[in-house]
């Protein structure tokens, strides 16, 4: 089967790929010719895994998922959430977006956080949705160079490392995304 994981991001291609059954084959927006932009105009992360997915599969007719990501803080009552991309407005930029983020947790000694991912699959005609939560702390300054993103401020529950600090690997076993895209394979599997 021929499966569409809207992404133009080859490294999470080839990673969701090698973990998936050999009788699914992954195709990418360029595999299939889709260029144009697709535009995020839902207020929730689950909105917009399906506008993604629904693009596709109205446009291309191929069976597809897609995935959308925030970072939800909780003294700022979710924020920056389905906005985490932007949050410190266009272009986006992760040095601006991190600075902004500690500066609003500039007064606030709660500094509980989660990263959440949705994922919306649209199989035979069906949807499916799929989340994955890390949960864990915004630290005061920056920590590490891997990553990308919030990686530098966040840090794991039960870790002493920050993302940023961790190689790939580790950080791929619990991430949000990780377990996200695990409920999706799991389910693929039995399908
Ligand atoms: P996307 O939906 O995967 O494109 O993620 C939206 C935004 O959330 C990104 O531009 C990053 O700012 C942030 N983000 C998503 N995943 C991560 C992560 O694993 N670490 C740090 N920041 C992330």
């Amino acid at each position: 089967m021929k499966l569409v994981f809207a992404t133009n991001n080859l490294n999470k291609l080839k990673e969701v790929q090698e973990m998936l059954p050999k009788s699914i084959e992954l195709l990418s927006l360029k595999d299939i010719g889709c260029f144009e932009d697709i535009e995020e105009t839902a207020t929730s992360l689950e909105g917009n895994a399906k506008i993604k997915a629904n693009h596709i599969t109205k446009n291309y007719q191929y069976n597809c998922f897609a995935d959308d990501t925030g970072l939800e803080v909780k003294a700022l009552n979710g924020e920056p959430g389905v906005y985490s991309a932007r949050y410190a407005g266009e272009p986006a930029n992760a040095e601006n977006n991190m600075q902004k983020l500690l500066d609003n947790l500039k007064e606030t000694s709660n500094r509980e956080a989660q990263f959440r991912t949705s994922i919306c699959l649209n199989l035979d005609d069906k949807q499916f949705l799929f989340d994955g939560i890390c949960k864990g702390q915004i630290l005061t300054k920056r920590r590490g160079e891997k990553g990308f993103g919030y990686d530098p401020i966040f840090q794991p529950e039960g870790y002493e490392n920050s993302f940023a600090q961790m190689s790939s690997v580790e950080k791929n076993k619990i991430s949000h995304r990780g377990l996200a895209i695990e409920k999706l394979i799991d389910f693929l599997k039995n399908y």
